[in-house]
C-alpha cells in the first residue's frame, strides 16, 4: 500500500523515535508499505517518521541513483552494493567515518527543495534487519549520504539543520512556504 509522505511542518518528523523491541507482522507490513511508497516517490530511503511514525525504522535502496556511486565492506571486504540491495535498518547505531565530503541532497518530505550537504565520507552501520538478525557494514559514497540522511531522520533531524547558512537564507520562502500548507492541511484534517 502507498502511504502518505509527510511533510516539513508535521510535528512528527521532529520526533526521536521509539526502538523496535520486536518485529512484528504490522512491522513487515509497514516495511513492505515504505518500500512501495519509496520507489513510487522515486526516493532512496525514506524513513518512518516521513510516513508518521515515530520509530527507529528506514529503508534504502541507492540502485536508482546509478549517476552517483556507493561503496559498501563487509568484515572489511569491499562488497557489491546492489546484491545488498534493499536495505532495511532497525534501531541503527552509526560511527561516521573519514573526509567530509559536500554532495547534493532532496527529501521526499521536502519536494523540490534540494541543498549541498556536508557530511563524512564513510559511515560504520549496525543495526537489524527485517529478519531481527544483526547486520553491520561500512557504506561511502550515495549509500554512506543516504544512512546518515536517514538515521537523521530517526533522531528528528532533518537535512535543512546541516544546510549552510546561506542555503537555507535562499531557501527560505520556499521552506516556510511549505511549512504552512503542511499546518494548514494538517488543521483541515482535524
Ligand atoms: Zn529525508
Amino acid at each position: 500500500m502507498i502511504l502518505e509522505v509527510v511533510k516539513y511542518g508535521h510535528p512528527v518528523l521532529r520526533e526521536r523515535g521509539a526502538r523496535i523491541k520486536e518485529i512484528t507482522p504490522a512491522i513487515k507490513g509497514l516495511i513492505a508499505d515504505m518500500f512501495e511508497t519509496m520507489y513510487e516517490s522515486k526516493g532512496i530511503g525514506l524513513a518512518a517518521q516521513q510516513i508518521g511514525q515515530a520509530l527507529q525504522l528506514t529503508v534504502i535502496d541507492v540502485r536508482g541513483a546509478t549517476d552517483r556511486p556507493s561503496t559498501l565492506e563487509l568484515d572489511g571486504l569491499t562488497a557489491d552494493v546492489d546484491a545488498f540491495m534493499p536495505l532495511v535498518l532497525i534501531n541503527p547505531k552509526i560511527t561516521p567515518l573519514g573526509e567530509r565530503v559536500t554532495g547534493p541532497e532532496g527529501c521526499l518530505s521536502f519536494p523540490e527543495i534540494y541543498a549541498d550537504i556536508t557530511r563524512p565520507e564513510k559511515v560504520d552501520v549496525r543495526a537489524l534487519n527485517e529478519q531481527g538478525e544483526q547486520i553491520s557494514f561500512r557504506a561511502g559514497g550515495l549509500l554512506a549520504r543516504a544512512v546518515q540522511h536517514e538515521v537523521d531522520h530517526l533522531n528528528g533531524v532533518l537535512f535543512i539543520d546541516r544546510m549552510t547558512a546561506e542555503d537555507k537564507a535562499e531557501l527560505r520562502t520556499d521552506m516556510d512556504d511549505l511549512h504552512t500548507a503542511t499546518k494548514k492541511a494538517l488543521a483541515k484534517k482535524k
